[in-house]
């Protein structure tokens, strides 16, 4: 239903499906999923007159609700990430918690079809009053991705959820774009049918602060346990980060079908956030985060100026002389930063 879902949006200016921004605000401050819904369309939206009514209303809600534990999950199709959400989710918000889920699938413009929109996953989380899922838009660059991710998640903050779990698959990129906007990454892997560590990228490994190997339950379970004891050696030996505690990061085995080691993975990531916190890595890293993302997005806005109106046709042009050897690329390229600046 919300899933790009951009007709909602009033065409009138500073008017978002028949509500101003304060409205909006508002009812998102007060914890309106709908209201939250209707907002995250907007910053889904490239469109110009959006772009300035989402500012406006992510200015507005910058001191509103609270912090949220910013929970990145990744893993390759099929090891398990819906069923684990959904268990997962159930039992937070069993214990009162709020939890929201954002779905990033950059693959989803290629595919035509997005797995994580399927409006089937997580059909009984999807039903609490107190949790929300958002599926991926359908889009296509990554940059694009990132900013309505992180609007969406600051959205989530003020509506009041406790946790926002931001989902992606194991496909590289996107696993680095979520790192840097959560307080804590998780990867869940399934078990190993060898002995031999599955081909998980290094990157992806390092970037992990809580391995969790799934299926451990059945048949699998065997399997499960030399696997999650591989990657616990396999963390071992990697170079201990400063924001980590004793014994982090770490790996351990759980069954989201049997819902089973869920209560010991929500204790691991509360000791972790709860232990940067206390030693100042959590506020840290969010500066540097935020610090991070200002660059990125002045760098989006940049290449986007370069390719649009005047300057694109600047660029065309000296891109044809550079091709025909009339002008060297680098005394090209001077001509158009100079042209940029004018
Ligand atoms: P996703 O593609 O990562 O979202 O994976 P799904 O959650 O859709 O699960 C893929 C398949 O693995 C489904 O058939 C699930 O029933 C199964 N599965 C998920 N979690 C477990 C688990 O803990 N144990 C077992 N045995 N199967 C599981």
């Amino acid at each position: 239903m919300e899933h790009g879902a951009l007709w909602t949006i009033k065409r009138q200016k500073g008017h978002i499906g028949g509500m101003n921004t304060d409205e909006l605000s508002q009812k998102i401050k007060a914890g309106d999923r709908r209201a939250l819904a209707r907002a995250i369309t907007l910053v889904e939206s490239g469109r110009e007159d959006h772009r300035a009514q989402a500012r406006a209303l992510l200015e507005s809600l910058k001191d509103a609700g609270k912090q949220a534990m910013r929970v990145g999950l990744s893993g390759t199709p099929g090891v398990g990430k819906s069923t684990f959400i959904e268990s997962f989710g159930l039992m937070l918000v069993g214990q009162g918690l709020k939890v929201a889920v954002l779905a990033v699938d950059p693959s989803s413009a290629r595919s035509g079809g997005s797995i994580l929109g399927d409006k089937t996953r997580m059909e009984r989380l999807s039903r609490e009053k107190d949790a929300f899922i958002r599926p991926s838009p359908s889009q296509s660059q990554l940059g694009g991705v990132a900013r309505r991710t992180r609007e969406a998640i600051a959205l989530c903050e003020a509506a009041g959820f406790d946790i926002v779990l931001i989902e992606t698959v194991g496909v590289g990129q996107s696993e680095t774009m979520v790192s840097e906007m959560a307080d804590l990454f998780v990867l869940l892997l399934a078990p190993a049918g060898g002995d031999e560590l599955q081909g998980v990228k290094r990157g992806i490994m390092e970037m992990a602060d809580i391995i969790l190997v799934n299926k451990a339950d059945g048949d699998l379970k065997a399997a499960a346990m030399r696997t999650c004891s591989d990657y616990s050696g396999a963390l071992r030996l990697l170079r201990k980060r400063p924001q980590d505690p004793e014994g982090y990061p770490r790996a351990m085995s759980v069954s989201a079908l049997e819902e089973d080691g869920l209560k010991d993975a929500w204790e691991a990531m509360q000791e972790l956030v709860n232990w940067r916190r206390e030693n100042g890595f959590f506020d840290a890293t969010r500066a540097a985060q935020a610090r991070f993302w200002f660059g990125e997005d002045v760098k989006q806005g940049l290449l986007s100026s370069l390719a649009t109106g005047r300057m694109r046709k600047i660029m065309d042009g000296l891109a044809s002389e550079v091709e025909a050897g009339d002008k060297t690329p680098s005394a090209a390229a001077a001509e158009a930063l100079g042209a940029l600046r004018g």
